[in-house]
């Protein structure tokens, strides 16, 4: 069914009729697809889709945003490479991630897990999308790359998110006993949670070197690659350094 559904769509070029985008060729067009398909995950998340819409029902992001899971599930299963491009756009991008759907589907979807996917391609893509989606997480993405870890229970608090207004107080005391259930007594404050020991730090480095996670960043903020970049440098030399005293 779904390799039948391709040859029958015969166009060379896309053209979006609402923007002046320049026109997608239907070469990028397979591409994308073809790298959403090879993710290891992508079999394992799509079984076949019976298009009843249980999981747009139960989705909250559904209930907000010109989103529907259904939909995005529809396009990949019948590999309908324009729509797939289009919802790459700015759809993808309302999911929150919370997989109720998957829990849902009676297929045993994932449309979450198929979101994600597609907003990896869209990053390796260098989307404009991902670019504009990602840009106020900047110093998230800083703070997360250069120690491990970013949000520690004691950040729940006014001063670090006084943008969230007044409801804060309401959930700082909860989530710091919640954290406290969990063994892991480091990740308790920002002052040890964000103290990287140097061997963890240039390990880390090296993770996101080998995963590829630092030549998405470089596609989708060049400014912030080169940042991270000195940071890992300063790190190397600083744990290179502490090696040559331990020698001496
Ligand atoms: S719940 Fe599953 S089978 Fe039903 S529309 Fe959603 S993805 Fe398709
Ligand atoms: S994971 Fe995304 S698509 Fe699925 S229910 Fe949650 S918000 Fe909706």
């Amino acid at each position: 069914m779904s390799s039948t559904a391709t040859t029958t769509r015969k166009q060379t070029v896309i053209g979006d009729p609402v923007s002046n985008d320049p026109e997608v060729s239907q070469a990028l067009l397979e591409e994308i697809f073809q790298d959403i398909q090879a993710d290891l995950r992508y079999d394992h998340e799509l079984n076949g889709c019976l298009n009843c819409g249980i999981c747009t029902a139960t989705c909250p992001a559904a209930h907000y945003y010109d989103f529907s899971p259904r939909e995005i599930v529809q396009l990949l299963w019948t590999e309908n490479l324009e729509g797939i491009y289009d919802a790459m756009q700015e759809k993808i991008w309302a999911c929150a991630q919370c997989y109720t759907c998957a829990a849902r589907c009676p297929f045993g979807n994932s449309p979450g897990g198929l979101v994600m996917l597609m907003r990896e391609v869209s990053i390796k893509h260098g989307m404009q999308s991902a670019k504009n989606v990602l840009r106020p997480f900047s110093r998230v993405m800083l703070k997360l790359i250069s120690t491990g870890n970013q949000l520690s229970p004691d950040m729940i608090n006014p001063d670090h998110f006084a943008d969230w207004g007044p409801n804060i107080s309401k959930v700082e005391a909860p989530l710091k006993l919640l954290r406290k259930a969990i063994p892991m007594p480091t990740l308790n404050t920002t002052e040890t949670a964000w103290e990287t020991n140097l061997k963890t730090s240039v390990e880390l480095y090296t993770i996101w070197e080998e995963t590829g996670v630092l030549d998405q960043l470089e596609t989708i903020d060049e400014n912030l690659f080169d940042v991270i970049l000195d940071i890992m440098d300063e790190k190397r030399e600083d744990w290179e350094d502490w090696q040559d005293e331990q020698d001496d």
